[in-house]
């Protein structure tokens, strides 16, 4: 028997997939709260627009979004999509807050020529800055480190320190290059520059046409046969991000239901307090009572896996304990009317701007409301008790989020409805030398013959396409399926 912990979109994909391979005879899914889930939750506010708590959109390309596409196909949810084109108000426009004012980031090939009110010299010239800038040996770095000796101290601050908020409300000074640039970091490594690494993978390419033809023919065996209805759709029609009528927690709901009719057990109040390996099985403690399995895979935050095997294999648990989370305070606002200055996906704020705020998504331009302007105001992150303590009150987050948001996009009206929640350790920081202790964790566990498999955000990347696709049959690094 096999036993997953967590019921969020980890846990659950987990159990999809095994109960997908016919080697696997009986499934449990244990989930310490009263519902699936874990961090996708949406509400309606009393007009009936979605408050989305945690994730709302999906991108639907690479391999990963083909994937979690495959998956929406067949829970049957395609009635249900919501689809953005890459030419929708949401996917071209984003914008920045810094000195007091919103910058739009360029839309087209020609704005990276020209100099914009964010960055005093136009996008292109960090061609010529990373050109000049010399090459630095590093096994890892921070991925603003690497951004500023390669494009200049305005992109890191300006641009990407913004957008790890936006990706994972960390740090941008603390999270590992590994987490998003890996192929620009290993270019700088192996050519000398961003630029040069790119320009010689591409010559490589013309030069060796078919040998490259052969490779790209293996590289995109898996995302060939990943393009299904739904995904050949999404690529021909451009989609950018997607996601669902009524709430992107119909997919794990849909997900619970098509593993309850497949003879999964899903069960929720049942929270693992202690996992212990014996020679030929595995005890649990669960709810105070001893539950015993052949293996157990784990989707649940590295954090809280730590304390489970804490007694029994006090190492593993150290590795898991570092690797950090963060907690984001979600408010969500609702304001009659249409009171946006623009249709966009949203504005992100540079922590350098010393604001609470990580950003704002414009709800309701991605999913149109019909008469209101719904907004959620993502707060604190890596900067959380710097800005609100250990134990903020709802009123103070509330408060704190009106007043900026008001003051930003210069609304003088008061929201008629609002939802405020604290996602406590809600986002796992992939900081520099995550690799290389994810590596150390997946040695221990194979040094040591536990039949133990990781799955989630703390591992291998932190937005739902990763967690699906990485304990997908596609890669499953660390399952033992
Ligand atoms: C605010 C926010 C916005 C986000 N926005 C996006 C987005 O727009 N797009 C995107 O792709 N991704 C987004 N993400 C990331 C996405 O939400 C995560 O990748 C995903 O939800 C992780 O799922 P998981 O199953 O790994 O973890 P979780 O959702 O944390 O699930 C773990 C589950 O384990 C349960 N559990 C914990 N301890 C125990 C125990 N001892 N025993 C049994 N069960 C236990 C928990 O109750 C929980 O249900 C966002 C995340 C946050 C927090």
């Amino acid at each position: 028997m096999t036993i997953i912990l967590g019921g969020g979109m980890s846990g659950l994909s987990a159990a999809y997939y095994a109960a997908n391979d016919a080697k696997i005879a009986s499934i449990i899914l244990l989930e310490a709260s009263n519902r699936v889930g874990g961090w996708i939750r949406s509400k309606s506010s009393p007009s009936g627009a979605i408050f989305e708590q945690g994730p709302r959109t999906v991108r639907p390309t690479g391999l990963a979004g083909k994937n979690t596409l495959n998956l929406v196909e067949d829970l049957q949810l395609n009635d249900k999509l919501i689809r953005i084109t890459s030419s929708h108000p949401a996917s071209r426009n984003r914008l920045i807050y810094t000195d007091e004012a919103l910058h739009l980031l360029p839309t087209s090939l020609k704005g990276i020529f020209k100099t914009t009110s964010l960055l005093d010299r136009p996008l292109i010239n960090c061609v010529w800055t990373d050109l000049r800038a010399p090459k630095v040996f590093k096994e890892d770095e921070s991925i603003y480190s690497f951004i500023q000796r390669r494009f200049g101290q305005d992109i890191a601050d300006k641009l990407i320190s913004p957008m790890i908020c936006g990706i994972c409300a960390g740090d941008a000074r603390k999270i590992s290059v590994n987490f998003l640039l890996k192929s620009l970091f290993e270019a700088e490594q192996k050519h000398g520059s961003i630029i040069k690494g790119i320009l010689a993978e591409q010559l490589k390419k013309i030069f060796s046409k078919s040998k490259h033809n052969a490779i790209k023919k293996n590289d995109n065996l898996d995302s060939v046969s990943l393009n299904r209805t739904l995904a050949d759709r999404a690529q021909k029609e451009n989609w950018a991000l997607w996601s669902l009528q009524g709430g992107l927690e119909q997919l794990p709901q849909a997900l619970a239901e098509n593993l309850k009719k497949r003879g999964v057990k899903v069960q929720t109040k049942k929270k693992c307090e202690k996992l212990t390996f014996k020679s030929d099985h595995v005890e649990l403690l669960v709810n105070g009572g001893i539950q015993e399995c052949s293996r157990v895979i784990s989707s649940l935050c590295a954090k809280d896996l730590a304390g489970l095997v804490q007694d029994q294999h006090p190492t593993l648990s150290a590795e898991l304990k570092a690797i950090p989370t963060v907690t984001v305070g979600v408010v969500n606002l609702e304001f009659q009317g249409d009171i946006l200055p623009l249709q966009a996906f949203g504005f992100l704020i540079p922590p350098k701007e010393n604001l609470p705020l990580l950003g704002v998504i414009f709800d309701s331009c991605v999913f149109p409301q019909e008469s209101s302007t719904v907004l959620t105001v993502m707060m604190g992150g890596a900067w959380f008790e710097k800005y609100f303590g250990p134990n903020p009150t709802k009123e103070q987050l509330l408060m704190t989020a009106i007043d900026h948001t008001k003051d930003i996009l210069r609304i003088t009206k008061e929201p008629v409805a609002h939802n405020v929640v604290v996602l406590k350790d809600c986002i796992p920081q992939h900081v520099v030398g995550h690799t290389q202790r994810v590596k150390r964790i997946h040695d221990y566990i194979s040094a040591n013959r536990i039949p133990l498999g990781l799955c989630g955000s703390s591992y291998q990347g932190v937005g739902l396409n990763d967690v699906i696709l990485h304990i997908s049959p596609h890669q499953k690094p660390f399952l033992l399926f």
